[in-house]
């Protein structure tokens, strides 16, 4: 008989394992941070145009209310399963902490492929879908914060907002869900986050010399060859942010097939191509690939996988050639694969640390929410008058007088797009730190997904400690 594949949940659960046996903690509280608390899967009929009947199956699961409220992103895909979304709600909760959110971790599905349903219905859906929550409390401000995952956006966002308030009008109902408009009481910068926060991470880590060193490596971002997997929300932009600060993206692969070009394709032209014809396939100056999952295996410095779970496995390991592989999706690599990986020194930044951007700038939305005021609204005109009297007191001084160029960017106070920027660069820099600092000084721990699992059960138990209720 063939050897049995841990599913994605139970991958997760082996991660923790393996970074909780560098831990003293009883068993009884580490099993209390490990599984998850509620999972609520539930069926709803959709009507179709012809009068048939389809039942839709749906899912939140909410992991752990150590904080509250929890949080986690709604995925809709035909492959939706409680495995998958039970593991998504698991990687929530670590990723919180790993980045100092105040919030639990959940997750929530509706098992439907997006493109076979029109708009009509998929807004019928999503509106069915958060009033089955609302029905169990299963969502709300103080409870549970709903976000975009795979399949979804800003404006799956507005049709929850608009359901929820409906059913539960109240001065802080606006934060019952992140990612939304920025003209539904979104924020500046959410949509952009995932992939920014990537763009954050890699370049932080690529900026040690050290650690690249040991990796064959010259540290910066400048030249490096990327290849993504999966252009969509998070890919595209990571792809973007590497493209403008001069890495080199070498290959991209999408569901329908995947094209490469070894002196780079332009992403923005990419995107293009494929709204113009439906499918980034015949991009003009590259080849298509065989196979869609070819552009995995393909000659790069950084792969970003940031599609779906489960794509980099004991099958395909041998044969990835980067250096680093970037975790931009959720759960990508099996563990099976990653010990292959490790054990050839390649240099994995895991999920739960490196697409924490999106988490982070949902917890800016909510807290804009919640305050009912835009980030920098109460401080920009001062800040722009004290820094002007400032300039004026050093030139009469001084005698030099500066250019109105140089004065705009010295002068210039933060909109809310800044602090946004600066709040997830400061988080993204920081986690990282943290992470590699346990790495380095924990005896064993040599990976940084056991150290990023580490640094998050020990921020969880405390928080139970605190309550007095374990040993
Ligand atoms: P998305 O739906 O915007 O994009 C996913 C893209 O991947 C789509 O273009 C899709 O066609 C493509 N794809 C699907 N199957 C593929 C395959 N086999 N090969 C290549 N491409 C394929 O989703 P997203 O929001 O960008 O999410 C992508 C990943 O990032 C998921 O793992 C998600 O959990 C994770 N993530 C997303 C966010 C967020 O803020 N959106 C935050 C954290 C993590």
């Amino acid at each position: 008989m063939g050897k049995r594949h841990l599913s994605f949940y139970e991958s997760v659960l082996a991660f923790f394992d393996r970074a909780a046996a560098h831990t003293s903690y009883d068993r009884g509280l580490l099993d209390q941070i490990k599984y998850c608390n509620s999972v609520y899967q539930f069926k709803f009929p959709l009507k179709h145009e012809d009068g048939t009947i389809e039942i839709i199956q749906a899912f939140r699961v909410e992991h752990s209310h150590h904080k509250l409220p929890v949080k986690g992103g709604i995925r809709y895909s035909e492959m939706v399963n409680e495995d998958e979304i039970k593991a998504l709600a698991a990687l929530m909760t670590f990723k919180c902490a790993v980045v100092d959110l105040p919030f639990g971790g959940a997750k929530g599905g509706v098992k439907i492929e997006p493109r076979k349903y029109t708009v009509n219905q998929l807004e019928r859906i999503t509106r069915r879908y958060t009033a089955e929550l609302a029905k169990k409390n299963f969502i709300g401000p103080g409870v549970d914060v709903p976000a975009p995952d795979y399949g979804t956006g800003p404006r799956e966002m507005a049709w929850i907002l608009d359901t929820y308030q409906a059913l539960n009008p109240s001065i802080d109902s606006i934060a019952c869900v992140t990612g939304k408009p920025v003209t539904q009481y979104g924020v500046r910068g959410r949509t952009e986050a995932t992939g920014r926060g990537v763009f954050y991470g890699i370049r932080h880590a690529l900026g040690y010399a050290e650690d690249m060193k040991k990796l064959g490596l010259q540290p910066g971002i400048e030249g490096k060859r990327v290849v993504v997997q999966g252009l969509g929300n998070v890919g595209y932009h990571a792809a973007k942010f590497l493209q403008e600060a001069g890495a080199v993206l070498v290959a991209v692969a999408e569901y329908d097939g995947a094209i490469y070009n070894p002196d780079g394709l332009d992403v923005d032209e990419v995107q293009q191509h494929r709204r113009e014809t439906g499918t980034i396939l015949n991009f003009p100056g590259a080849k298509n690939f065989a196979k869609n999952t070819d552009a995995l295996e393909y000659e790069c410095d950084i792969l970003i996988p940031a599609a779906l779970e489960r794509q980099i496995t004991e099958e395909n390991a041998p044969r990835i050639r980067a250096r680093i592989i970037a975790e931009a999706a959720n759960g990508p690599t099996t563990i099976e694969a990653e010990q292959m990986l490790l054990e050839r020194g390649v240099m994995i930044i895991p999920d739960l640390y490196l697409n924490a951007g999106g988490v982070t700038v949902s917890y800016f939305e909510w807290l804009k929410n919640l305050s009912h005021v835009r980030f920098g609204r109460l401080s920009k005109r001062f800040e722009e008058a004290s820094r002007s009297a400032l300039l004026e007191s050093i030139e009469r001084i001084t005698g030099k007088r500066l250019s109105p160029e140089e004065r705009k960017l010295i002068v210039r106070g933060a909109d809310e797009i800044d602090l946004v920027n600066s709040g997830l660069e400061e988080t993204m820099i920081t986690a990282y730190d943290e992470i590699r600092e346990t790495m380095l000084r924990t005896p064993g721990v040599t990976d940084l997904r056991t150290a990023a699992f580490l640094n998050a059960i020990n921020k969880v138990a405390i928080a139970y400690l605190e309550l007095g209720i374990f040993p």
